[in-house]
């Protein structure tokens, strides 16, 4: 879209003007961007190679007249419906963190079109110890996607088990007790603890150690993800992301330890690309790979 509020101004910015803001006020003001009609999270893109223009995108309520339709990449459009059908109730989500494979994950599945009534990936199988209940195998992007489109799994009581390998947890307990959203990470319950994080990115750039950091608004606290350097190629990699750029209003969910920065604001740390899943959107109405 062509307009977005500021929230620090409260000024409605063309998309042009915008653009030509110098650092480190872009930097500042595009963290603070809502849509001009509905108050949602926005996000601007600077102009990208292909010669697409700069412009604000946003994640709009389903009310508002700017509304776009948006699809993930690498995701069907149906598959928010067909997946809420999959997870029984009871049923616990087991992630294999040494299985994941980045943006890569639905592309292999659709290789092996799921058997009615077994579910796509989800085999269910007795978790060993535990009592008698069935149990789901998921991946991070799954979570992900159910964590963006659904207010009751997020407050659910749903036990989840995330291995780092083999019988090794890294993460255990209720999705509502170690699963939190960049808005309500705080000091008392997040500060040095190690679980699962999730929000919207609203820029991405490297420090000079080679360092990528996710930054997301500041409605969401400034929570930055910050990837070590060792990884960040394979991450980029991984969820084809070729300009820094691509990366603007995608939701992501990270397996890390929060810490606060001598700035106040929480970062979480993430050391492999198998901890960190990114769903990137497009406007429904442009062609892929402009
Ligand atoms: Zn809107």
């Amino acid at each position: 879209m062509q307009h977005a509020r500021c929230t620090i101004d409260n000024k409605v910015w063309e998309a042009e003007h915008f653009s030509v803001l110098l650092e480190p006020n872009l930097e500042n003001m595009r963290r603070n961007l809502v849509c001009a009609e509905c108050g949602e999270f926005a996000w601007f893109r600077r102009a990208s190679r292909h010669g697409r223009p700069p412009h604000f995108c946003a994640h709009h309520m389903d009310n508002c007249g700017l509304r776009v339709e948006y699809v993930a990449i690498g995701e069907q459009r149906d598959d928010a419906t067909t997946q809420e059908e999959e997870l029984n109730a009871g049923d616990s989500i087991i992630v294999h963190l040494d299985q994941e494979h980045g943006g890569q994950i639905d592309v292999n599945e659709l290789q092996h079109p799921p058997t009615p009534g077994v579910g796509s990936g989800g085999r269910a199988f007795v978790v060993p110890g535990g009592e008698r209940e069935t149990a789901q195998q998921f991946t991070m992007r799954r979570i992900l996607l159910r964590l963006v489109q659904s207010p009751m799994f997020r407050n659910s009581n749903r036990q989840l088990i995330l291995y780092r390998k083999d019988e090794e947890v890294l993460v255990s307990g209720a999705v509502r007790d170690v699963v939190a959203g960049f808005m309500d990470i705080t000091t008392e319950r997040h500060s040095e603890r190690q679980m699962l994080y999730w929000g919207p990115i609203a820029s991405a750039g490297m420090t000079a150690d080679g360092k990528l950091w996710l930054n997301s608004s500041d409605r969401h606290q400034g929570v930055s993800v910050a990837i070590f350097d060792d990884v960040v190629d394979e991450f980029l990699k991984m969820f084809g992301v070729n300009d820094l750029e691509d990366l603007t209003g995608a939701h992501i969910l990270v397996a890390g330890t929060c810490y606060y920065a001598r700035t106040g604001k929480p970062v979480i740390w993430c050391g492999s690309p198998r901890y960190i899943v990114v769903r990137r959107y497009r406007d429904a109405r442009l062609q892929v790979g402009i």
